[in-house]
């Protein structure tokens, strides 16, 4: 059994006074189970006053993007030592937004992710069709194409790398659209058989979200398809009490 994952994604939204929310996520997480992960994934300005109200409590942060460079003249970008020393334990990397408005390409986001590993961050992945890709019937292509050129040591090179994988289809990310459960269910399944043959026994245990307007109302039923071990969620994780809810969904 994979131990669940709810994962925020604040994206360009936060502001000093919305820490509040962060409180009460932290109040709220003191009534709940311990059965699976959070994490709210930030912008890069709060993250350090996040971790500090977050201290003590079960409550991860993450960041949104890393640069796969440590250090150096890469100006207004962040680097995964950055986000690791402001608090983070998790970044986002490939998410569609920013494949789309950087132009950030899978062989990037592979990259980044080797960066986050080595500041000893865990890289949470993304990846997903868009509606015309969808439309063709290639989701299962377009995932294994991305997923392989993105994700870390692609060829079962490590014994015990520790990464995430969001499947995140394109056309549900803020739309309020979700694909069936049952098409939730043949895309992680077919990630986990790419997983496995290529991370090996890693492969079983990496927890696989899916993003794309998740939300209070359809959390049961979209965290309990097979192979789906949590959940990448943007808007609805800016509320604390709907980020809440969704958490509260992963209780067995
Ligand atoms: C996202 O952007 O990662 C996301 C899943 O957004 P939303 O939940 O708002 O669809």
């Amino acid at each position: 059994m994979v131990r669940k994952l709810i994962a925020g994604n604040w994206k360009m939204n936060g502001l000093q006074a919305d820490l509040a929310q962060v409180d009460r996520v932290v109040e709220g997480l003191e009534g709940a189970h311990a059965e699976a992960d959070i994490a709210l994934c930030a912008p890069a300005t709060l993250l350090s006053e996040m971790a500090k109200r977050a201290a003590g409590s079960r409550l991860l942060l993450g960041g949104q993007s890393c640069h796969p460079a440590g250090s150096g003249a890469y100006t207004g970008d962040i680097s995964a030592p950055m986000l690791k020393d402001a608090g983070a334990s998790y970044v986002i990397v490939g998410h569609s937004e920013r494949r789309e408005a950087h132009a950030e390409r899978s062989t990037y986001v592979q990259e980044q992710a080797y960066a986050a590993l080595d500041a000893g961050l865990v890289p949470i992945i993304c990846i997903g069709e868009n509606y015309n890709e969808r439309q063709r019937g290639e989701t299962n292509r377009v995932n294994e194409r991305v997923l392989l050129k993105s994700m870390p040591y692609p060829n079962n090179q490590h014994e015990s790398v520790n990464f995430v994988v969001a499947y995140e289809p394109k056309w549900a990310i803020g739309t309020g659209e979700t694909p069936t459960l049952d098409e939730i269910k043949s895309a992680h399944g077919h990630l986990r058989e790419i997983l496995i043959e290529h991370q090996g026994t890693v492969g079983e245990s990496i927890q696989l979200l899916y993003g794309g307007s998740l939300k209070p109302a359809n959390a049961v039923d979209i965290l309990s398809v097979d192979n789906v071990n949590g959940g990448l969620i943007g808007g609805a994780s800016l509320k604390a009490d709907d980020f809440l809810a969704i958490y509260g969904a992963t209780a067995s």
